[in-house]
């Protein structure tokens, strides 16, 4: 249990440490995760707590999100327009509403953290369904997001 970890950047132990809040953000989904458990040492370098852990946690995230919202239907290849899971009118391309997803993770046996997610949603003008872009167009811009909020936390990647 007591493998000494170094820190790679300047040779120092490693402790755990709880991060302060980060947040990035990207095409209007917003991340921000609040005491995050990873390593640190005394001049402040940061590590994750195993190289797996941000693309676990952007996993966790993406299949955690917003079950029960309706999800706008992509047409088009070159220009995209979303169509409305209600009644297939179009939908407009500026979001009306953010749905604000609050989540406590715990990855891999580590200690509990919160995240809170915002997701852009947007209202039809017929019928007043308020829905997300597709699954996969969140999850790439969860990934950017969470990108950013690490480097802006000063963790270098994997
Ligand atoms: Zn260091
Ligand atoms: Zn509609």
């Amino acid at each position: 249990m007591t493998t000494a970890k170094t820190c790679t950047q300047c040779g120092a132990e490693l402790a755990l440490a709880r991060l302060d809040a980060m947040r990035g953000e990207e095409s209007g989904v917003a991340l921000s995760i609040e005491g995050m458990p990873a390593y640190a040492c005394a001049e402040g370098h940061k590590r994750f707590l195993t190289p797996d852990f941000p693309a676990r946690l952007i996993d966790s995230l993406a299949r955690a999100k917003a079950a029960d919202l309706p999800v706008a239907r992509k047409k088009g290849l070159f220009k995209k327009h979303y169509l409305c899971p209600g009644c297939g009118g179009g939908l407009p391309d500026e979001a009306g509403t953010h749905a604000t997803l609050e989540r406590a993770l715990e990855l891999k046996g580590s200690a509990a953290f919160s995240t809170t997610l915002s997701v852009p949603l947007y209202h039809c003008a017929s019928c007043g369904v308020a829905a997300m872009r597709p699954g996969e167009e969140i999850a790439s811009a969860l990934m950017k997001a969470a990108a950013q909020a690490f480097q802006a936390a000063g963790i270098p990647p994997g």
